[in-house]
């Protein structure tokens, strides 16, 4: 599988500096911004400062320092954020979307980390 990145994405745009973001976390290899529209109470976006298209891309790509980056950061982000599971509940979900089935809308690989409340069921039932 080749992967094409379109350099132009909003989030290329937010590493580069040229559009501002909320940042809640950075390190060498990682991004984590409030996501401008929140689903939830908390609702953080993890990006890898490398040009990677979707999970798949990355995940076969990527260094392992910076995959292992990468998750460490959005772990962190959970934690720091108060959604990480703890002993009084709390809780929290992750998710990736990729391509046109996964609907997704930023061409460059994201992890939706989304807290803060109930979030239901993962998937709405199917038709
Ligand atoms: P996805 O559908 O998984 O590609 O999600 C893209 C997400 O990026 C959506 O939740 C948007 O609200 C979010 N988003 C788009 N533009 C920005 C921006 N400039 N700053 C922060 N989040 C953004």
């Amino acid at each position: 599988m080749s992967y094409e990145y379109d350099a132009e994405n909003i989030f290329a745009k937010i590493l580069r500096g040229e559009i501002p973001n909320k940042t809640v976390m950075e390190t060498e290899h990682t991004l984590a911004f409030e996501d401008i529209n929140p689903q939830a109470p908390t609702h953080v976006l993890v990006i890898p400062k490398g040009p990677y298209v979707n999970f798949d891309h990355f995940v076969s790509s990527a260094s392992d320092l910076e995959i292992a980056d990468f998750f460490r950061t959005a772990g962190k982000v959970a934690e720091q954020t108060g959604v990480a599971q703890s002993a009084e509940g709390a809780g929290f979900r992750t998710i990736s979307n990729a391509g046109p089935d996964g609907v997704q809308e930023v061409p460059h690989f994201h992890l939706h980390v989304l807290g803060g409340r109930m979030l239901g069921r993962m998937l709405p039932a199917p038709r």
